[in-house]
């Protein structure tokens, strides 16, 4: 991959230096810039327009979001960025440092950077010029809204202190990513004492931000089942195990679970099959030796841990599964891969920035819901290693911003820009400001 000017970045492969400046705290006033309509100088709009409208008409999937890379990190060397690291197993990864310094904590701001497998429809605007690949995610709009608070902080650090870390993460949409960057440690040897994103929420009006206490989003759990058993002539199923009727019958049972064999207010679980396959090649008239199905599990919880009854979900998924077994006599094997953990904003961490950030923003702005989502997101995989805070962002206004996100139709309303960026930049003022030694994490 090309980078930028290589000469003005500190480049670093596993190990790192920050530098440290300790000078003096800075007090700070009442927020009332967070409450002007613009605040911020005309070219911060513009870098914020500017990369949305290049992320969006050039994305790229995940792990391979080269171009957009390297307009980053260009972007943040031209806003006076030094510390800009790089990641040998993460090519695409931007994690630059801006050292204010002054004493203060160290937070992080995290965007994505990739893009979906769908073909943007023509009349958007802008709109996609790479064919079969779309921003329908909002991680275009969460990139150049992270961009342009790097950039206004840049201009005019003042109001901050200590370190803000900007991570822009590869990704989100396939494996690796947030679970890469956690694995290889760097946020924790950068020491992030808090770690905040923003994603975008159709259907939510433009200056509206949403977040919940506690677990706010499931973690993600695949399956496959594999039934074997006595094939027959589709015209003498009672000559053998009629897999494909079990199927449907597993179908049902495992379908039912959450709602009969689990305690529905402390082990809340979806569990959908999404696959059946009874092999490529099976002729209409035969019943075959071996059906297929696969699906997903989405629990706010580890699948294998107790309930009240000292029962796992795992324990109960088995033992549905062994008796729809021993009731046809046939062969079941159960794969369950565990994915992404459950996305939980930190309680502690809650208490302190959200009453802070509700009083600097326009009344009512930011709501405090008790909403949750049974959908997975790889924000989660930050969430048990550093204290998180994840928003819902609004995009919506007139006829834009309603369709939801993973769809061709997705689109948000322009204003959402400077919103986010205002929110993101009032945000790590709190939270730059804030005395983070006082917020623990248990891992
Ligand atoms: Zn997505
Ligand atoms: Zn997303």
């Amino acid at each position: 991959m090309k980078y930028g000017n290589k000469r003005s970045l500190l480049q670093i492969s596993g190990i790192f230096i920050v530098f440290t400046i300790v000078g003096a705290n800075v007090v700070l006033a009442v927020d009332a810039v967070a409450k002007q309509h613009r605040p911020f100088p005309d070219k911060i709009y513009s870098v914020v327009e500017k990369a949305y409208r290049q992320f969006h008409e050039y994305p790229e999937l995940g792990n391979v979001e080269f171009q957009t890379c390297d307009y980053i990190q260009e972007s943040l060397i031209q806003a006076g960025f030094t510390q800009i690291i790089e990641l040998p197993n993460l090519l695409t990864a931007v994690i630059a440092v801006w050292d204010t310094g002054r004493e203060g904590p160290t937070i992080g701001l995290r965007s994505e950077m990739d893009a979906r497998p769908t073909q943007e429809p023509a009349h958007h605007d802008p709109c996609s010029k790479i064919n079969g690949v779309m921003h329908n995610c909002g991680h275009d709009i969460h990139a150049a809204i992270l961009l342009g608070t790097a950039h206004a902080i840049a201009n005019d650090d003042s109001a901050f202190r200590g370190k803000i870390v900007f991570v822009f993460q590869p990704a989100e949409e396939v494996r690796g990513g947030a679970d890469d960057i956690v694995a290889c440690g760097i946020l924790k040897e950068l020491g992030i004492q808090a770690l905040f994103a923003q994603h975008v929420a159709p259907g939510t009006p433009v200056g509206r931000w949403n977040i919940s206490p506690g677990a706010v989003m499931a973690g993600s759990n695949y399956f496959n089942i594999t039934l074997k058993g006595q094939g027959s002539h589709a015209a003498d199923p009672s000559a053998g195990s009629d897999l494909p009727l079990v199927a449907a019958r597993l179908v049902e049972t495992l379908s039912s679970i959450p709602a009969r064999s689990l305690d529905i207010l402390n082990q809340p679980m979806v569990m959908s099959v999404t696959q059946i396959s009874t092999g490529e090649h099976s002729a209409l008239n035969v019943i075959p030796t071996q059906v297929t199905l696969g699906g997903t599990i989405r629990a706010f919880y580890d699948l294998d841990s107790p309930g009240e009854n000292g029962k796992s979900a795992r324990d109960v998924i088995m033992q549905a599964i062994k008796g729809v077994a021993a009731t046809y006599d046939v062969e079941i094997d159960f794969e369950l891969r565990k994915a992404t953990p459950p996305t939980q904003n930190h309680n502690e961490l809650f208490d302190l920035i959200i009453p802070q950030l509700q009083s600097a923003m326009a009344p009512g702005a930011l709501k405090v819901t008790h909403g949750r989502g049974m959908f997975s997101e790889d924000f989660a995989y930050y969430t048990p290693h550093h204290p998180c805070l994840y928003f819902s962002l609004g995009v919506m206004k007139g006829e834009k911003g309603k369709n939801g996100v993973h769809t061709p139709e997705f689109d948000v309303h322009p204003d959402t820009l400077p919103q986010g960026l205002l929110f993101l930049w009032t945000l790590a003022k709190i939270a730059s400001n804030s005395d983070l030694s006082v917020i623990h994490i248990t891992e």
